[in-house]
């Protein structure tokens, strides 16, 4: 398929969005590498029109696009593969930085909620690639890990789960294969996971040792009830599972007040997210493992929106960083969390065609 001119006009939107953005502003302004070919529009909807959404990286596009950031960055971003799915792609890690602060972020561990993939390659370039000041202190302070696209196999069936049509598992869908975001459990080893995605995020949390775990996904579309009314672009959670450690929960919500404001000030509606306390979900699983840990769901907004919900997404990924490598992220009163509001109902046109249930 052909370039397309939108990656380039999403790339001088996020410079735009940055200066709204105090806090990640200097740093989000750094150069992004060149844009690059990708291969299809974002929505699993049939109304997505091609052309008018974000286009997506394909498994093999994004390989290259990260062997490119790697080879940008000059030893700066190293990129290698923690795993393999069942029909033998690499689970790709791409860790900078030096700092003592350590944060791991994962995307797209459901197939078809891709959007937060593309935010985590700008954020790369961003903090990877470019060599300003703000950024190289900001390497000194801080280690990031990023599982770019914990599901490449559900990205290429265009589905929420893995590939393992002949599972008939507990949570997922027999026929096509598990549901990786309920196999995160801190009870089961990972040589024991059925699902081996899960079981290399596992494995590589366990090495990498990060005090801040981010996981990006896609919800359907919601709006707080009237007389408000807004559509909610994102919501958010923290572990609600019985028995995370009283430090974790407090530094969890402290990344929440963080997150929320960051994609506040870049134009997003932010409202929590009414997950369940099952401890095989990745957000309290880590929280579980001593983590702070947070769910981030993005609205599957119409294709026009789409570029806004990768940029605000991306500025989430840049300002959580520079808030841990300042030490403005352990200031924070986590009550303010509370402040953050439920989520409202679901819109009539918001149901999205692979399950209600999100995360
Ligand atoms: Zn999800």
């Amino acid at each position: 398929m052909k370039p397309s001119l939108s990656r380039t006009a999403a790339v001088a939107s996020v410079a735009m969005a940055a200066s709204l953005a105090p806090a990640a502003g200097a740093l989000a302004a750094a150069p992004a590498a060149p844009a690059s070919p990708a291969s299809r529009p974002a929505a699993s909807s049939p109304s997505a029109a091609p052309g008018k959404g974000v286009r997506l990286h394909s498994n093999a596009e994004l390989a290259r696009e990260l062997r490119r950031i790697e080879r940008a960055g000059h030893g700066r971003v190293k990129v290698r593969s923690i795993g393999t799915s069942n029909e033998g792609r690499p689970l790709w890690f791409a860790t900078l930085g030096t700092g003592p602060k350590r944060l791991m972020y994962v995307t797209q561990q459901h197939g078809d909620e891709p959007l937060g993939t593309e935010s985590a390659l700008q954020a790369l370039r961003t903090l990877g690639v470019g060599d300003g000041r703000d950024v190289r202190r900001l390497r000194s302070k801080v280690t990031l890990g990023i599982v770019v696209r914990a599901n490449p196999d559900g990205h290429e069936h265009r589905w929420r789960y893995n590939y393992d049509p002949d599972a008939d598992p507990e949570y997922g869908e027999k026929g096509k294969g598990y549901d990786i975001n309920r196999y995160h459990d801190p009870a089961v080893r990972p040589e024991d996971n059925p699902v081996p995605e899960a079981a290399a995020v596992e494995r590589a949390y366990a090495r990498f040792r990060p005090s801040v775990m981010v996981d990006y996904h896609m919800q359907g579309r919601y709006a707080f009830p009237p007389p408000d009314g807004r559509e909610i672009t994102t919501s958010i959670q923290w572990p609600t599972a019985q028995g995370v450690p009283a430090g974790a929960l407090k530094r969890s919500r402290q990344v929440a007040v963080r997150v929320n404001g960051a994609f506040t000030r870049a134009g997003a509606v932010v409202s929590q997210y009414p997950g369940g306390s099952y401890q095989g979900i990745a957000r309290n699983a880590y929280g579980l493992r001593g983590s702070a840990s947070l769910l981030v769901e993005l609205s599957d907004l119409p294709p026009a929106r789409q570029r806004f919900q990768v940029r605000t997404a991306y500025l989430s990924m840049v300002d959580l960083a520079g808030a841990a490598a300042s030490g403005r992220l352990d200031g924070i009163d986590p009550a303010r969390a509370d402040a953050i509001p439920p989520r409202g109902p679901e819109l009539p046109q918001g149901a999205r065609a692979e399950s209600a249930e999100a995360a």
